[in-house]
């Protein structure tokens, strides 16, 4: 995963999962440094927030320091505390003392104390705009961008939720970090995940009370239950439950399963993973299948997909399909091309280019992907695919050492981005086309610029908003080859 953020999270499997969640990593608190006059934690100032920063805080100006403020739209003034963190300046509200044409009620309770949405006091239309003018501001040099591809209804999208146990007022809960925190917000329903997940959630929490499982302690090493995880299959309606605990040894194991089935029938399958690691990182290596067949499957794009606990599979699939049809629409594959799919997952876009393309080689590190890609390819009895596991930029090298002749390249990296064995490797295979797909317009600035800088030209840019409520934004651009 690549949110290099400072609050405490449930954080995914960090190989397989790279998107947002509702549990990410801590927005970092503005960019600023502030070495000139410094300001106290306490005093209070009126101030207004000039415009949203990139983790969607309202910003301040006083004097030359820049204040950032949560839950402060532009234009909003506001009575303020400030707060020093680390090096950097910000504010709680006291009072809000003028309100923004753009700010609606947040659907949600859990808004100011929960981390995962940032925008739920924006109206979705600002929200849209605010990530298109975040895209703009990056990569209108390369290209013009396109208009945001929005959701109608920008609620219950997540296929996937994480909740994490704690022990409070003397009983298991479960929920979310608060932001900037460890501390579990109990909650009990989200307004971003399949509906389904909530009272799963809340059954697997009332269980493991009357089982009595002992809330997992990473100071101690001591204890059970540490994650919750549901992941719903949107055309199938398959349900797995992965229960995160730090032991082989499953007390009640049976009784536990049948009463969570008989409870929720439309569970299709349940997985016990030991986690006894101290870590952040929500899954651990061993898994044993409790109920069902271990997976699940959806459909998307008209495709099949198999998913297992750790396979990364995109997390808004009314978006992934709009943002696939995109990147497709772009490639205009025909049965001539030779397409190298990079950063493939579990084969999506490898599966989809197989439907047009001559020949397509997915490239994907991590081992379980690529397992998933070779059964997905089966399940979808599509033949024209070959999956190499490996480091994108490593098999590049050795494609443009073999000089293949690849056609179309896509790239869907981790929002790190690429590195340079990779884009130098690409730019000497020389496909006619290159697909970018990016969840960090940061990164995707910086490589587009090595790329267009070797002979490469942006066509076209389009932002698709596959988060709603938070600050993250998608992107797809095609470049193609000038000589
Ligand atoms: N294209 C897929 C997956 C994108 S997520 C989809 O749309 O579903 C990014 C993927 O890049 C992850 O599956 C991750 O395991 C993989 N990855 C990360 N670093 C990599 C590297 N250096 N080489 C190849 N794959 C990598």
């Amino acid at each position: 995963m690549k949110d290099n953020k400072k609050r405490k999270s449930t954080q995914k499997n960090k190989k397989s999962d790279r998107k947002p969640t509702q549990n990410k990593k801590p927005a970092k608190r503005g960019n600023q440094t502030h070495k000139h006059k410094p300001i106290y934690k306490g005093i209070e100032i009126n101030g207004k927030a000039e415009y949203l920063n990139d983790d969607g805080a309202g910003v301040v100006i006083n004097d030359k320091d820049k204040i950032t403020v949560m839950n402060l739209l532009p234009g909003e003034e506001a009575k303020l505390s400030l707060q020093k963190v680390g090096k950097f300046y910000d504010a709680t509200i006291i009072e809000r003392l003028t309100s923004s044409d753009d700010r609606i009620t947040p659907k949600c309770s859990y808004f100011s104390v929960c981390g995962g949405c940032q925008l739920q006091h924006l109206s979705y239309n600002k929200q849209l705009k605010f990530k298109s003018g975040m895209v703009k501001k990056l990569l209108t040099n390369f290209a013009d961008v396109d208009k945001i591809v929005g959701m109608d209804e920008p609620y219950y999208y997540r296929n996937k939720v994480i909740s994490s146990f704690a022990w409070q007022n003397k009983k298991v809960q479960s929920g979310f970090y608060k932001q900037y925190s460890h501390d579990v917000v109990p909650i009990t329903k989200c307004i971003v995940q399949d509906k389904v997940a909530d009272p799963i959630v809340e059954t697997v929490t009332r269980l493991c009370n009357e089982f009595k499982y002992k809330v997992y302690d990473q100071d101690k090493e001591f204890g059970f239950l540490r994650h919750v995880l549901v992941r719903t299959g949107f055309e199938s309606k398959e349900v797995m439950v992965v229960l995160v605990v730090a032991n082989k040894m499953f007390p009640g194991k049976n009784n536990f399963v049948k009463a969570l089935t008989q409870a929720h029938p439309e569970i299709t399958t349940i997985v016990q993973n030991i986690n006894d690691k101290k870590t952040s990182i929500v899954l651990g290596d061993i898994e044993q299948v409790i109920y069902g067949k271990g997976t699940i499957q959806d459909t998307l794009c008209g495709l099949k997909f198999n998913l297992s606990p750790k396979s990364f599979y995109q997390i808004n699939p009314v978006q992934t399909e709009k943002l696939y049809n995109i990147a497709m629409e772009m490639a205009n594959l025909t049965d001539e091309d030779i397409v190298v799919d990079t950063y493939s997952g579990i084969g999506t876009i490898s599966l989809l280019a197989a439907q047009k393309a001559k020949q397509v080689f997915g490239v994907e590190i991590n081992k379980d992907a690529i397992r998933n890609s070779i059964k997905n390819a089966r399940l979808n009895n599509i033949k024209n695919t070959q999956f190499i596991q490996g480091d994108a930029g490593e098999v590049m090298v050795q494609m443009a050492k073999e000089e293949m002749p690849v056609s179309t390249v896509f790239m869907d990296p981790p929002r790190a981005g690429s590195d340079e064995t990779f884009l130098s490797s690409v730019v000497k295979l020389k496909p006619k086309q290159i697909i970018y797909i990016s969840c960090n317009p940061q990164t995707q600035a910086r490589d587009l610029s090595y790329i267009t800088k070797k002979g490469y030209k942006v066509e076209k840019i389009v932002p698709v908003d596959m988060f709603p409520h938070t600050t993250h934004v998608e992107c797809v651009s095609v470049l193609t080859r000038k000589v």
